[in-house]
């Protein structure tokens, strides 16, 4: 009995080592999915959930201290022609790289930086004024030109102190009309919200 009791006992320890190794296992998978579903598979940056989710939580942290809340539109310019001359895969390359220097131009501790769409990123500015965001947005401008083979993106700048009755959308919405005059206007430039 006394050399059953210890087999059992040693097939159980084995049992459990074997489980606590999966679970560990289980742990960094999870880990690595909520990473994929928040995360641009291309770019690195965040995705336009995350982007949506971090807008929501922004929004109301900067409607209860009362701080104002911009959002930089930042869209390629003449993307298509590069695409066109170069094959998709070599602009994906540019892409990339374009996100990088983004990247190296945020404090991803404040701040949130999507990939908004196709060719167009999103950068969230909490506690930033209009005024602030559009001097950043200026020198991000110069910063993706400088590191990307000469390549330029136009800029749409909104930002303001929410208010309860507002949309949260209408903070993209604004920086959204915004890069469409800068792009209007020529392109390679900086454009802030008129409303
Ligand atoms: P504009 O200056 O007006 O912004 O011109 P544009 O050519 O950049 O704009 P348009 O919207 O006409 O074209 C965007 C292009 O972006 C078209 C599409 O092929 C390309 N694109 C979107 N997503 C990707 C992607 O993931 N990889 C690559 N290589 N190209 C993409
Ligand atoms: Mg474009
Ligand atoms: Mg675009």
């Amino acid at each position: 009995i006394r050399r059953r009791v210890a087999k059992y006992r040693e097939d159980n320890l084995k049992l459990e080592k074997r489980i606590s190794e999966r679970t560990i296992e289980l742990e960094s998978l999870n880990q690595k999915l909520s990473e994929l579903a928040t995360e641009d598979s291309l770019t690195g940056v965040l995705n336009r959930r995350a982007l949506e989710q971090g807008l929501q939580r922004e929004w109301y942290r900067c409607l209860d201290q009362r701080r104002p809340l911009s959002a930089l539109m930042i869209d390629v310019d003449h993307f298509k022609q590069y695409n066109d001359k170069f094959g998709h895969l070599e602009g994906d390359v540019l892409l990339r790289e374009i996100a990088q220097s983004l990247k190296t131009n945020h404090d991803s501790k404040r701040e949130l930086l999507a990939r908004f769409g196709g060719e167009e990123f999103a950068l969230l500015l909490p506690g930033v004024s209009l005024e602030d965001a559009v001097q950043r947005a200026d020198k991000i401008r110069l910063a993706v030109t400088e590191h990307n083979r000469n390549i330029t993106v136009s800029i749409g700048v909104a930002g303001f102190v929410p208010s309860i009755q507002m949309e949260q959308i209408s903070l993209l919405r604004r920086a959204d009309a915004a890069l469409y005059r800068a792009k209007r206007a020529g392109r390679n430039r900086v454009e802030k919200d008129n409303d």
